[in-house]
């Protein structure tokens, strides 16, 4: 009788080299279409693969000489090479109905403004030289007057993102000194941006006041020293504080940094901008307005590019004069700079804005769906999927979400196709979707995954129908 270990040599000596491998046509062809060292990265990894099947046991070498004789190695390192170009930055069809849904890109950008954004990626453009006198200017500078525009402020800066445009105003105003923030506004932002942790990077001493739910302007008044270089206020973009509440409004900051002689700043979070001529997302609430904001007289006020703006991914901040400045000489600023196609991308956002075609841009568009719209568009989809084997669809009345943190209590009424695979779990049924293509992100709820067409673009309910026609077809088994 053999010995385990025995039976264990005796399958890994089965085992063909690297460069055996290498030398079979299929893998060769592999080769041809990418590198040779990719190709050798990938066999490494299917023969390790067997490798590890076997010490577990789960294969011996009775049925490893079986397998080797077939094609079967060359098809791992195949499908280990395609799974490797499905990973990344892909394009997903977003079925969640969460509008601004950081997993899944946040806000896309209008189809024009993505065009002029890949036109300026592809080659050279005007980026940071006056055209008539051929010298150097600044890069933002036509950005900084849209902004002034549609805003009111006096000037402006973009950074890379919001939590880029936060740590930056620290830096410049309170660097070794410290920050006033009330208690009720040191949130967290998505796990990795956190007021308090900022702060600390940023330089920043934070002095917090006030209580969880109430902070007076006193508060603020009461712990100015010296030492203070900021007065800061936080949008609870995620959370709400409801019942026995008082916050700090925002004319009283900037008056009291203007009395004391201390920047003061608003981090507003989702910028939303209500223009003559664009339906107001009225579904937000009190949302606060950027020019609004502006106008109560607060040196800087931050927002994010890629939340209701409705933008490319960018941290804007807008104000007075002296203080954008400031910023700028800040060498931090070099650092979190905007690149060209954000830049160009974030202008022809605005420009679309001054243009009055607000209404256009998909973010404000899905947010401003009614149930009344959906309906019909989920009907027929759950019309489409219906028919699919193994599949049982149909439209239900329920509700999505504006996402990002833009607005917790905030539920729009909608319309989705409630679906069930008759072989599949919820959550099974959802992964295949994630895994397959093209690619698609759903909702789970009990029993049943959800396609919400809110967050639907162009021909993209064509391309949910292709994805569940794909599946169904793999799993129905072929008689
Ligand atoms: C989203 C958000 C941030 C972070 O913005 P990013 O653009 O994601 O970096 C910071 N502060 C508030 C209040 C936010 O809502």
């Amino acid at each position: 009788m053999k010995s385990k270990q025995d039976e264990l040599s005796a399958a890994f000596r089965l085992l063909p080299g690297v460069d055996e491998v290498l030398r079979m046509a299929r893998v060769g062809q592999l080769a041809a279409r990418t590198g040779k060292e990719e190709v050798t990265g990938l066999v490494r990894r299917a023969l390790d693969g067997l490798r590890h099947e076997i010490s577990e046991g789960a294969i011996d070498a009775t049925a490893l000489a079986e397998r080797l004789g077939t094609d079967e190695l060359a098809e791992r390192v195949e499908a280990l090479f395609l799974a490797d170009r499905k990973k990344g930055v892909l394009p997903a069809i977003n079925a969640t109905g969460v509008v601004l849904h950081t997993g899944l890109g946040r806000a896309p950008v209008h189809p024009e403004v993505a065009q002029r954004m890949a036109r300026i990626s592809a080659g050279y453009c005007v980026l940071e030289v006056e055209r008539a006198s051929g010298k150097r200017n600044r890069r933002d500078d036509r950005l900084s007057e849209l902004l002034t525009r549609l805003t009111g402020c006096e000037a402006a800066i973009a950074v890379n993102n919001n939590a880029a445009a936060v740590f930056l105003c620290l830096n410049t105003f309170a660097s070794g000194g410290e920050s006033i923030v009330s208690r009720g506004e040191l949130v967290e932002i998505g796990g990795s941006f956190r007021v308090p942790d900022v702060m600390t990077r940023a330089g920043v001493t934070l002095h917090e006041v006030g209580t969880t739910n109430r902070t007076r302007i006193a508060d603020y008044r009461a712990a100015i020293h010296e030492h203070t270089g900021l007065l800061l206020k936080v949008h609870t973009s995620n959370f709400r504080v409801v019942g026995f509440t008082e916050e700090v409004e925002m004319s009283e900051l900037a008056e009291l940094g203007r009395e004391v002689g201390v920047t003061s700043a608003f981090d507003l979070g989702s910028g939303l901008f209500e223009l003559e001529g664009v339906q107001p997302l009225t579904m937000l609430g009190d949302e606060t307005v950027v020019r609004e904001a502006v106008a109560s007289g607060l040196d800087l006020v931050t927002f994010s590019g890629d939340k209701l703006f409705g933008g490319p991914q960018a941290g804007l901040i807008v104000g007075k004069r002296a203080a954008i400045d400031a910023l700028r000489k800040n060498p931090i600023y070099r650092a979190v700079r905007l690149d060209k196609a954000t830049l160009c991308g974030l202008e022809g956002t605005l420009q679309l804005l001054i243009d009055g075609r607000g209404n256009e841009l998909p973010t404000r568009r899905m947010l401003l769906a009614t149930a009344d719209e959906l309906k019909p568009i989920a009907e027929r989809l759950a019309e489409r999927l219906d028919v699919l084997p193994g599949l049982r669809a149909e439209a239900v009345r329920d509700k999505s979400q504006p996402g990002s943190g833009s607005a917790p209590d905030v539920y729009l009424d909608t319309w989705v196709v409630r679906i069930q695979h008759q072989d599949l779990s919820p959550d099974a049924l959802g992964r295949h979707l994630r895994m397959g293509e093209p690619i698609v992100f759903t909702r789970i709820a009990e029993d049943f995954v959800l396609c919400d067409p809110r967050t639907l673009l162009g021909k993209e309910a064509d391309g949910l129908v292709e994805a569940f026609a794909a599946l169904c077809a793999a799993q129905v088994p072929q008689p």
